[in-house]
């Protein structure tokens, strides 16, 4: 069973309503009534668009493809997400995505809604022009709702600055002489994208990793260290030993992630495999990631598939099963691939003692329970991947005041934000009992909650 961020939702609302603190204004039967609104309100979409794009391939076939995009809520700012190019595109998906990213946005001060599109096609089967084509007919069909103060769109699972500098160029058709430039972002640098854009998804879900092992970790040692809970004692114990990662996903995020895991010296952590969709690499020594990382740069994102690609490339290492990365026998796995990888069918053969959510909901609800009660940490997909909307925001920004900023200030900016974030969810994650995700929906919806009544969308 996929995650189902309606349930979260509710699961949330459950515990807010309960909070004597929250909302105190509103008692008894307007304070159920409020509940009830708030739950219908957070656990829908706005708006569910859906269109078949009309599209002429080179070959001259004229065939249909479904393309998705769902508003899921703006109260807190124009609805905000990547498009995702995938076979395996459907409505529910997107709106759990969508939903995601209200929640992403929420509890990392953004101030965006939730959006998020799909188009139902595997990228590869496509060439360069009927690409081009697929991006701009998707902003025909949906121009009516998008725009840089409605819904902007950034990349997501398939796309990239290419796909997102086409649609721009198609937005500035369409709607002459408007500010097209905070259209659309996670567009390449020349066309008005930020500095550190493409690596800062990768780069935030490291950082999620890092600063609660090793700066909250150092910084409330005595803290921890008086409270009896197990979860202080584990994190305690990871940061001042050598210990092993593993890293599902070689894209754009794994990479990125890996190789911060590689550089990092305030941990002593070696990352000893790593996949794609082809292989996994394994090296108990650890691999040497930044030769990997050229390595698919110079031969079109691939890993080496086997001893002579690895040979050719210098790399040591030992290919194994790609989906046998989830199961070795590592102290954190980095899920940097696809949602639905850790399932009822494989959680039982998972040995990490810490998952971080890189990708969107990469593990199911039955999962995440199973593992919550073993007591697994997971750090969760909303705190851990908000790096790139964080980055997408100081674009759009960037984009309206037509000013720049420097790669490094790009990068302090994103990671004060996620600093402040975590700030005020790592802490509470030792004076309960909730699960990080608990405590990060909790926050989300408390957010939104507040704003909404406030706005009043309640009565
Ligand atoms: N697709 C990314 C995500 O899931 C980025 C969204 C954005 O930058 O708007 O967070």
């Amino acid at each position: 069973m996929p995650i189902n961020t309606g349930a979260v939702v509710h699961e949330s609302l459950n515990v807010l309503f309960d909070d004597d603190l929250f909302l105190p204004e509103i008692q008894e039967k307007p304070r159920e009534k409020a509940f009830r609104a708030l739950r219908s309100i957070l656990s829908t979409p706005n708006h569910v668009s859906k269109s078949f794009l009309r599209i002429t391939l080179e070959n001259d076939e004229v065939i249909r493809i479904p393309a998705f995009r769902v508003q899921h809520n703006n109260v807190l700012g124009p609805y905000k997400g990547g498009i995702r190019f995938h076979e395996s595109v459907n409505e529910d998906e997107v709106i759990n995505l969508a939903t995601l990213m209200t929640l992403k946005n929420a509890l990392h001060e953004v101030p965006f809604g939730g959006g998020k599109g799909g188009v139902v096609i595997d990228p590869k089967e496509y060439d360069v022009r009927e690409l081009n084509l697929i991006c701009k007919k998707y902003v025909q069909y949906f121009s009516d709702i998008i725009g840089p103060d409605k819904d902007i769109p950034a990349p997501d699972m398939g796309t990239s600055a290419r796909e997102m500098d086409w649609m721009m160029g198609e937005y500035k058709s369409i709607h002459p002489g408007e500010n097209y430039r905070g259209s659309f972002t996670g567009k390449s640098v020349v066309n008005g994208g930020s500095l550190g854009r493409r690596e800062a998804t990768g780069k935030g879900v490291y950082f999620t990793f890092r600063y609660l092992f090793h700066n909250f970790a150092t910084e409330q040692q005595t803290w921890l260290s008086e409270r009896n809970h197990l979860i202080a004692k584990n994190i305690l114990d990871l940061k001042d030993r050598n210990f092993t990662i593993a890293v599902q996903g070689f894209g754009n995020l794994g990479s990125v992630a890996a190789l911060e895991a590689y550089q990092c010296n305030q941990l002593n952590n070696k990352v000893i495999a790593v996949s794609d969709r082809n292989v996994t690499l394994y090296n108990s020594d650890g691999l040497d990631i930044p030769t990997l990382v050229k390595f698919t740069i110079e031969n079109n994102k691939d890993l080496p598939i086997n001893d002579k690609e690895l040979e050719d490339a210098g790399i040591k290492a030992k290919v194994i099963g790609r989906d046998d990365l989830l199961t070795l026998n590592v102290d954190v796995l980095f899920l940097a691939a696809l949602e639905d990888q850790v399932t009822k069918d494989n959680m039982e053969e998972i040995q990490a003692q810490v998952i971080v959510e890189g990708a969107n909901a990469p593990i199911t609800t039955d999962a995440d329970n199973y593992l919550n009660q073993k007591g697994t940490i997971i750090i969760p997909d909303i705190l851990a991947n908000a790096g790139g909307v964080i980055v997408s925001y100081l674009e759009w920004l960037q984009g309206r005041e037509t000013q720049y900023y420097k790669e490094e200030e790009v990068f302090k900016k994103q990671f004060e934000q996620m600093e402040s974030t975590f700030d005020t969810i790592y802490p509470q994650f030792f004076s309960n009992t909730y699960t990080l995700r608990q405590i990060c929906y909790r926050q989300s919806v408390m957010k939104l909650s507040d704003v909404l009544y406030r706005q009043g969308k309640l009565y």
